[in-house]
């Protein structure tokens, strides 16, 4: 089975995201995919991130009516009974205070370890997240262990998609020269990297511009569908202090 592995800090999970997973499941003809909000990205460990537990529940209300879509507790936080057995790990390395970040290529060996040889896996990651991947932990090997599902934003091209590459996978500049003013869709196939480009979604929402207008009491539901609307409101999720 093709399955899809879409990582992010979810605050809140919006239809920015959902239209991304829906066009990587038509796409890559995924049969499942697992929305894995990060415990601690490592990219936003400065900016106070909502509690796990309010971005997964989040996370499950928005999926509920998806069969395929599974919410993930892979990058739980450690000291929860989910994080340990996600981690194999013991109470005793519970590490509450000091939170390790979650890197992406530890959960992606970690989920390969429950699925099939015959499973195919596939990272889904949107244009502006991709644009940093040559910074990402141990990048070839992630590459080698999974293809990815790339949602273009308006202005890139696939000559960017190939330059974010690390230098060791990215093709020459003459290579690329070519593409500079095609839009990001189509394949891109190098050796040791299968990027699928989605385009643009065409979907403006942002989980900076959600917070914002909850913080100034204006309405969600341009952004997010009932039931995470209904729980920011319920549960008083980025009011402003
Ligand atoms: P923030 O505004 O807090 O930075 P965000 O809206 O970008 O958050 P994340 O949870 O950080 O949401 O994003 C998870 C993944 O979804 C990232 O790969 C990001 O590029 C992608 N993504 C988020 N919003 C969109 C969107 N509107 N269209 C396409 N991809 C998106």
């Amino acid at each position: 089975m093709n399955i899809g592995l879409f990582g992010g800090t979810f605050d809140p999970v919006h239809r920015g995201h959902m239209a991304l997973a829906r066009a990587a499941l038509e796409r890559c003809t995924l049969g499942r995919i697992y929305f894995v909000p990060a415990n601690m990205p490592p990219h936003k460990q400065r900016q106070p991130l909502s509690p796990f537990l309010h971005r997964f529940t989040m996370l499950a209300l928005a999926t509920a009516e998806e069969k395929a879509f599974v919410p993930s507790l892979l990058e739980a936080p450690e000291e929860t009974e989910f994080g340990r057995k996600a981690r194999g790990s013991k109470p005793e390395d519970d590490k509450p205070d000091n939170a390790k970040p979650n890197y992406t290529i530890d959960t992606v060996r970690r989920l390969k370890q429950s699925l099939k040889a015959s499973d195919k896996l596939f990272l889904l990651i949107g244009m502006d997240a991709f644009a940093d991947i040559a910074k990402w932990r141990e990048t070839e090997a992630l590459f080698r262990e999974c293809e990815f599902v790339v949602a273009g934003r308006p202005g890139y091209s696939l000559a960017d998609v190939a330059n974010a590459l690390p230098e060791s996978l990215r093709p020459r500049a003459e290579v690329t020269k070519p593409f500079h003013k095609q839009p990001a869709t189509g394949d891109l196939v190098l050796p040791g990297v299968t990027i699928h480009l989605l385009g643009d979604l065409k979907q403006p929402a942002s989980a900076t511009a959600i917070r914002e207008a909850a913080a100034a009491g204006k309405p969600l539901g341009r952004f997010l569908d009932a039931p995470v609307a209904e729980y920011i409101r319920k549960m008083g999720l980025y009011k402003a202090v």
